[in-house]
């Protein structure tokens, strides 16, 4: 079986010690792709750098301002983030949106950074790896439809139906990490049953959102086929059958040649 974990963090204090080893348990499991995914500037570079030094892995960056680090970033998109962007082997721009759960950065500041770096994304082509946590409202009030990326994902995905439908329409994915898995997640659960699987990615968002039965412990790449367990288990087909299909979502979002 082979896996993709479409959005992950080995580019993070947590991970990035000991990256060789990550990625060697990640080949293990039969994960023979990752999204490394940008938060801020430097770790945006890192995760370009990384994706160079650990080419083997099948490791691909994604670079952006997550909504957390929107006040690193108060004046429109950054000169260095626009050359990251640019860079051929960037797969997307992200993870970029808004975060009223925590509100690490103000809201004001959250939804300009959001709106430079969408804006830009949008000038480039760009897909988008969307992040948004208890602000869908301001979400889709800010995606206007010059503003609206033609491949997009909602990653980390705990919205509502509704707003599992809008994206579906608007041809975006949806990525589900370990959160699915959670026993609290039923609503979630009901959601992914409705969903296409070819609109699916699955994530494992690590170091964080630790999946069922490890939850509690730092989250790893190599994690990743539990959330395909579960979205197997969810849709009541097989394992293999959910693995294929989401290597095909994967290789069709992120414009990879299958293989
Ligand atoms: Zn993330």
């Amino acid at each position: 079986m082979k896996y993709i974990d479409s959005h992950c963090h080995p580019n993070s204090a947590d991970l990035r010690n000991e990256a060789a080893a990550v990625f060697e348990r990640a080949r293990a499991a039969g994960v023979l792709k990752m999204g490394v995914i940008g938060g801020d500037l430097a770790d945006s570079l890192e995760a370009v750098e990384m994706s160079r030094t650990y080419a083997e892995y099948g490791l691909f960056p994604v670079v952006g301002v997550h909504p957390h680090e929107a006040r690193t970033m108060p004046d429109g998109v950054a000169p260095e983030l626009m050359e990251l962007a640019k860079l051929p082997e960037v797969r997307a721009w992200g993870e970029i949106g808004l975060d009223y759960y925590y509100d690490f950065s103000t809201r004001e500041q959250q939804r300009s950074c959001f709106v430079a770096q969408l804006e830009a994304a949008k000038a480039l082509g760009r897909t988008v790896v969307f992040h948004v946590r208890d602000a869908y409202d301001d979400f889709w009030e800010l995606m206007t439809p010059e503003r609206t990326p033609d491949n997009a994902v909602l990653h980390c995905f705990n919205g509502g139906e509704a707003d599992a439908k809008r994206a579906l329409d608007l041809g975006w994915k949806i990525g589900f990490t370990g959160m699915i898995t959670f026993k609290s997640a039923q609503t979630l659960r009901d959601i992914a049953a409705k969903l296409p699987l070819e609109s699916l990615l699955c994530e494992t968002d690590s170091p964080y959102m630790t999946p069922v039965p490890f939850r509690g412990t730092r989250n790893e790449p190599c994690n990743v086929p539990l959330v395909y367990r579960k979205i197997a288990e969810i849709k009541d087909i097989g394992l293999d059958e959910a693995a294929e299909q989401i290597w095909r979502n994967n290789m069709e979002f992120w414009g990879f040649e299958d293989n």
